[in-house]
């Protein structure tokens, strides 16, 4: 003990010299020059003094204010400062990996130091950290995952959980098992944060434990609608309700015209007038439900493109953020933008995205300021609404949107929607306009649309299927998911816990007693959806590993397959070379990720993706996900060291799909043909129609009755993305009729193959299923 503690001891001497010289070197002066100048520095005895005093403090400031990059920093300076560095160890949690990874950069900077000293950071599959660490900012589902192993946080003085305002489902996980781990850890420090004022609630699920208000300021920004943005670009609404080739309504229609002055109140009758036609009443309960209805997200374009190039030929310099619903837009609004005479001038207009699986360089960019004369423009996913503060915003133009996953209860499905922000999100988009001067904000919709806005958005927790988490809960050790979820902060209704409990026993990942089964707790270790996890086991298990790593991987990314707005049709072609007749979409991104991989190595890797429409820096982020797949399944003997043997039937086509299938149940839907069209229908009788980009929705006919999916995603209609064919009888062995014959049989051998490893007489038994299916499927 006594030697560990004189190390440690000299240790914090040696910290306490080198932050003192880095504060007083001109670099290091300037740098405690701006954080002094952060509305947090202000608080901060106040702050050390009351998480000295109590064990759960909450924190609420304004965005920008300094909480994520100075709190934590306080508390590690302060701990220097007493000769005490080495023997505090301080975790901060973040809702996105990206966050969590710009914050410690932003830190270890601020210290002087490199990334992975005192201050590091821990994502899922990815790090850097070493032994001098003493500040991790890392994911909230790392946090909880080290929670399964390490139940007391041994060795954790402090935990910040940030941003709990967003009501993230990880973070709401997180307060009950910490809740639930401060008595037992009475030395252990709590503090959480948050953007908005909402502290009370959770003050008093902390049985009212102190709440500190960091004052801060704000510039006015100015608040446009759609009324006046129409006016001001010139742009006038002609009509309404358009059906586009993909089945979605447009509203607009938007056609260039000089709309004179005096006219205004005209636009706003249209306006008026536009909601009337679609029967919309801002008022009524269901205004959100229909809201949605009227206006697509692929509206916006064109009057994002005119409302930027009002602001860069009419208003003073400063940069601009464009607030989107997701990659998919950001890449096709680029593109179009790129093309423009004006914005796509890189020696006027510096164009950047930023989302959640954006390259570090590009991430530093988003940062600087740009040369003068060159006007940033940002295009972001609701990311930049809280956890970045980009500083030289002056500019904000706000969709109205945000993808937000919602809950098929009925068969299990997350949908991701495009839907409306609430209110409190709109706001927050528009404060970022105000950081450094008076700023402007364009909200692309109706004011009285913005009134029908919920005031909040839902925590997560009640509008997202619960399967990952339950699966987590039960590897907690606890008796009861029930129990335990109806201790949170706003329980999910239990019809949404049964559900998750049905099925995580049909996948076999619980018995039917509600105990975790061999492969549940394998899916619990992986770091995927567990029906994605699944599928990677089942890959291993029949020996087609590769190309269900290659699949699991890109449903775990994005699509890598691009569709430009304007380019849909060859995009289309494009990813269509890669279908073979086979009928399936993750097929093709097989067969386009082994493409890219060819070319890579011969460099030409560049002109593939150009050619076939794809994004290159997605195929790298799924080649890097594979390599962290293989590297957890071999860790955890779930994969032969052998490639070849894992690859040996990877070559067998219906045995990919039967694996696909495996995985993706009960994702399902039967394939009806008429005379001259074809119709869609999922298990709840729902019809659903292909995603305009899906190799299947190219066909006339479909030369099989099922078709299993990953993903629906709502608009008007249902659409399903990616697809694949599947046979009657792959269906009945590897879909849903899991607790029935056959299947009976296949899982016992899936949990014999587990067992496998473990005990080697198992070996045997499982060789002989193995092979009975595989016959099986043959058929
Ligand atoms: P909060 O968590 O309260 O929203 P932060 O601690 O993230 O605030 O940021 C405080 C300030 O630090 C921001 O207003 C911004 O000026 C600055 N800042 C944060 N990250 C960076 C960065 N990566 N580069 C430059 N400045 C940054
Ligand atoms: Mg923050």
């Amino acid at each position: 003990g006594s030697v560990m503690e004189k190390v440690l001891q000299r240790r914090s001497l040696r910290m306490r010299n080198m932050q003192r010289s880095w504060k007083e070197s001109p670099e290091g002066k300037r740098m405690l020059d701006f954080r002094m100048s952060l509305p947090a520095f202000r608080e901060k005895e106040k702050l050390l003094q009351a998480i000295a005093q109590n064990q759960v403090i909450v924190i609420s400031g304004e965005t920008g204010c300094g909480k994520t990059t100075q709190l934590p920093q306080f508390v590690l300076e302060s701990e220097i400062e007493s000769g005490r560095g080495a023997f505090c160890s301080i975790i901060c949690t973040q809702p996105r990996r990206i966050s969590a990874m710009a914050v410690s950069e932003r830190v270890s900077s601020e210290r002087g130091e490199p990334l992975g000293e005192t201050i590091g950071y821990k994502v899922r599959l990815e790090g850097v950290q070493g032994k001098n660490t003493h500040l991790l900012f890392c994911t909230s589902g790392i946090l909880l995952r080290r929670l399964l192993s390490d139940r007391n946080l041994d060795g954790v003085t402090h935990v910040f959980v940030d941003e709990i305002h967003e009501r993230g489902m990880n973070e709401d996980f997180l307060l009950i098992v910490l809740k639930d781990l401060l008595p037992r850890r009475r030395d252990l420090r709590l503090i959480l944060m948050s953007a908005t004022l909402n502290a009370e609630l959770f003050s008093n699920f902390f049985q009212g434990a102190p709440t500190i208000h960091i004052p801060g300021f704000t510039y006015p920004v100015r608040a446009h609608y759609l009324e006046d943005i129409l006016e001001m670009t010139g742009y006038k609404l002609t009509s309404f309700n358009q059906v586009d080739d993909y089945g979605q309504e447009k509203l607009w229609k938007t056609q260039r015209q000089l709309v004179p002055r005096k006219r205004k109140n005209q636009i706003t009758t249209l306006v008026e007038d536009a909601l009337a036609k679609s029967s919309f009443d801002a008022y009524s309960p269901k205004a959100r439900d229909s809201l949605s209805c009227w206006m697509p997200d692929c509206i916006g374009f064109n009057l994002i493109e005119a409302v930027l190039c009002h602001i860069c030929r009419k208003e003073r310099s400063g940069a601009v953020l464009v607030f989107m619903t997701g990659w998919e837009d950001i890449s096709s609004l680029r593109d179009q933008l790129k093309a423009h005479p004006l914005l796509g001038d890189p020696n006027r207009v510096l164009l950047l995205t930023c989302h959640g699986s954006m390259a570090t360089s590009e991430q530093k960019l988003i940062f600087e300021k740009p040369p003068p004369n060159i006007r940033k423009i940002i295009l972001a996913t609701n990311m930049a609404e809280a956890s970045i503060t980009i500083n030289d915003v002056v500019f904000v133009i706000d969709c109205g949107k945000a993808k937000e996953t919602t809950y098929d209860a009925l068969n299990n499905t997350p949908c991701l929607l495009p839907s409306w922000i609430s209110q409190a999100s709109a706001r927050q988009r528009r404060g970022r306009a105000g950081r450094v001067q008076p700023g402007e904000c364009y909200h692309l919709y109706p004011r009285c649309v913005y009134e029908a806005f919920s005031e909040y958005q839902l925590p997560e927790l009640l509008r997202t299927p619960l399967n990952s988490l339950c699966l987590q809960i039960k590897s907690l050790q606890v008796e009861s998911i029930g129990e335990f979820l109806s201790s949170a902060l706003q329980p999910p209704e239990p019809r949404a816990v049964q559900n998750a409990v049905e099925f995580l026993k049909m996948i076999g990942a619980l018995d039917e007693r509600e105990n975790l089964t061999n492969l549940g707790k394998f899916l619990s270790i992986l770091p995927v959806d567990p029906k994605l996890g699944k599928m990677l086991i089942m890959g291993t298990i029949f020996r087609c590993f590769d190309p269900i790593l290659t699949i699991v991987a890109g449903l775990s990314v994005r699509d890598p397959f691009l569709l430009p707005q304007d380019k849909k049709d060859l995009a289309g072609t494009a990813k269509s070379r890669f279908s073979a007749k086979d009928y399936s979409d993750h097929m093709a991104l097989v067969r386009a990720y082994e493409g890219w991989r060819d070319a890579d190595r011969e460099g030409s890797a560049y002109e593939y993706c150009w050619r076939n429409f794809l994004s290159a820096q997605t195929l790298q982020a799924i080649h890097s996900l594979r390599k962290q797949f293989n590297f957890i399944l071999k860790d955890a003997r779930l994969l032969e060291e052998d490639t070849a043997l894992n690859n040996k039937l990877s070559h067998n086509q219906s045995l990919v799909r039967a694996i696909i299938c495996s995985g993706l149940f009960p994702g399902i839907a039967s394939v009806v043909h008429r005379e001259t069209s074809m119709s869609f229908k999922t298990m709840d009788d729902g019809q659903v129609l292909l995603y305009a980009n899906s190799v299947n929705a190219r066909y006339q006919t479909i030369s099989y009755p099922w078709l299993v999916f990953g993903e629906k995603v709502k608009v008007n209609t249902v659409f399903i993305r990616d697809s694949t064919g599947v046979s009657d009888s792959i269906l009945m062995l590897f879909g849903g009729a899991l607790k029935h014959g056959v299947m009976a049989g296949h899982l016992k051998m899936l949990e014999g193959y587990i067992d496998f490893f473990m005990d080697p007489n198992l070996a045997e038994s499982y060789l002989k299923l193995k092979d009975e299916l595989y016959k099986l499927i043959q058929r």
